[in-house]
């Protein structure tokens, strides 16, 4: 098939590649599943950036046994804690989010070069506002299965329940894939990541610096650092909040599934970014 974009040149289908870029959460880890026999060439892919959760890789490791293929793992050039230092230890935030410039986004174009490809994206149909950064790269144009068949969220966890696959398990406690140390994290996650993970919470911890020349705290939650949302009356307020919050949503959303008002709370649809957290 031969496709036109109007302010793009002739792109022929047949002759270039076909790549899926997996996030590790559940709606490209279903597009992969959904796309498995309908484009039989298609390679799948994975943006490492060294700091994931371990539920993410045992996922990814499942589901190549599910696919029957495996998943390329793509890796920086310099990694994120050189990347750091080269920033006098500035986090990344929502703001000035250079992670995802140089853990995802540069790796994934490195690998792709000049080839014409045609990436497969899985934003659902039931997401029209959701938009995210793919490639600037004229070589690549971007597909979208589930808007085009009109797959929603719950054709999503049938997709994934159908395989056997299921959720990945982080979902317990966080909604969406990425870093451990990921700033899209709510404080009701990082208490998650905390309890799941308490040593991937120190490391994050160990991030959070103070800049020597103004004096001024570098945190990954805005206005307060790990250390004093660690505190034990800190973390029962949040959870406090949070079935507060919870309990109003379920209300709000009788007929929706918890999972979906878990990804609300969170404001999934609002904030993150494609390649990391689709
Ligand atoms: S998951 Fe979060 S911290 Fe990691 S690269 Fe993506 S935006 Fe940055």
């Amino acid at each position: 098939m031969t496709t036109r974009n109007p302010n793009q040149a002739t792109f022929d289908e047949t002759a270039c590649r076909h790549i899926l870029s997996l996030s590790g959460g559940k709606d490209s880890t279903a597009l992969a599943l959904y796309m498995r026999d309908r484009v039989p060439q298609l390679e799948y892919v994975f943006c490492d950036t060294e700091k994931e959760l371990d539920e993410t890789y045992d996922y990814l490791e499942k589901l190549e046994v599910y696919l029957g293929r495996s998943i390329t793992r793509i890796t920086p050039e310099v990694g994120f804690d050189d990347l750091l230092e080269q920033r006098r230890n500035f986090l990344p935030s929502p703001q000035v989010r250079w992670c995802t410039d140089y853990l995802k986004m540069k790796p994934f174009e490195r690998f792709i070069g000049d080839d014409p490809v045609m990436m497969y994206v899985g934003i659902r149909a039931d997401e029209p506002n959701r938009k995210g950064y793919i490639s600037t790269k004229s070589n690549i144009r971007a597909r979208f299965p589930f808007v085009e068949d009109g797959l929603r969220h719950h054709d999503i966890i049938r997709i994934l329940e159908e395989s056997q696959l299921g959720l990945p398990e982080y979902y317990k406690w966080r909604s969406r894939s990425g870093c451990f140390f990921c700033f899209y994290q709510q404080r009701r996650e990082w208490v998650g990541l905390l309890e799941t993970h308490p040593g991937r919470f120190q490391e994050a911890m160990k991030y959070e610096r103070e800049d020597p020349e103004t004096g001024e705290l570098y945190t990954w939650v805005q206005g307060e650092s790990l250390a004093e949302l660690a505190r034990p009356e800190r973390i029962a307020q949040i959870k406090s909040d949070y079935v507060k919050r919870r309990a109003t949503e379920i209300t709000v959303m009788k007929d929706a599934s918890l999972l979906s008002v878990f990804e609300k709370q969170c404001g999934e649809a609002e904030t993150g970014c494609l390649i990391c957290h689709l």
